[in-house]
């Protein structure tokens, strides 16, 4: 209550701006944070995919396209919300780096109109988040990939699980390493958690997804921990 009226009273005085764009937004409502063209520019995957790695493609459908991993992806198919490029690049960053509370019911949003779009519910037993290495959460106080997963558990009734993989190696950000340092940097950050996945066929979630690698890594011990199988889903993807 008091946080919102400080909320509101702080955009009397600095109205808020667009963090696509920068300009100010002229709207009564305080809860938003893209002016109406930027919120337009956030480019939703819909329509014709590749099946297998679910980036989108110029007219048809295709089984495999030339974005698909070439190396072993343990995963059975993946998919994502929208391409990741501005807004949405701005939004996330926000909301990972510098854990802004207000863009994440939009990100939510998106995740879990995408998650309708793109896959059905009644495949899945459980939803599985990309798990951050302990340091790295203690230190963001909050792990996205989670929060994300939270909502799409929430919407499907389909239950959250936390403890069925671990990261054991702190990696740096793939986004920032060329391909061989990409695969060197992720093999073996991943272990088996305590909980056992016996049988489970798993979505495993993440906020973004760049070559694949860390989904494939993540998959190999989804299924040493005992998934029957695992299908990766991200919120956005570099193309
Ligand atoms: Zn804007
Ligand atoms: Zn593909």
């Amino acid at each position: 209550m008091l946080s919102a009226l400080v909320e509101s009273s702080l955009n009397l005085v600095f109205p808020p701006t667009c963090l696509g764009c920068g300009d100010r937004i002229h709207s009564p409502d305080n809860r938003l944070f893209l002016c109406g063209p930027c919120e337009t520019k956030i480019d939703r995957i819909g329509g014709a995919i590749c099946q297998r790695c679910g980036a989108p493609t110029e007219s048809a459908q295709v089984q495999k396209c030339k974005r698909c991993p070439t190396f072993e992806s343990f995963y059975m198919a993946s998919r994502s919300a929208t391409v990741y490029s501005t807004p949405i690049r701005e939004l996330i960053h926000e909301f990972k780096f510098k854990g802004s509370r207000r863009v994440r019911p939009l990100l939510c949003d998106l995740f879990v109109r995408g998650a309708n779009r793109h896959l059905e519910s009644k495949d899945f037993d459980l939803i599985v988040p990309v798990p951050l290495h302990w340091w790295r959460q203690f230190r963001r106080e909050f792990n996205q990939a989670e929060i994300l997963g939270e909502s799409l558990s929430e919407s499907w009734g389909i239950p959250l699980v936390l403890n069925s993989v671990r990261r054991v190696r702190m990696t740096p950000p793939q986004s920032g390493l060329s391909g061989r340092w990409r695969e060197r940097n992720i093999q073996g950050a991943f272990q088996p958690g305590a909980r056992g996945l016996a049988g489970a066929r798993v979505l495993l979630v993440d906020d973004v997804m760049t070559t694949g690698r860390t989904l494939a890594a993540c998959s190999s011990a989804l299924l040493k921990a005992g998934a029957t199988s695992v299908v990766g889903y991200t919120l956005s993807r570099r193309l």
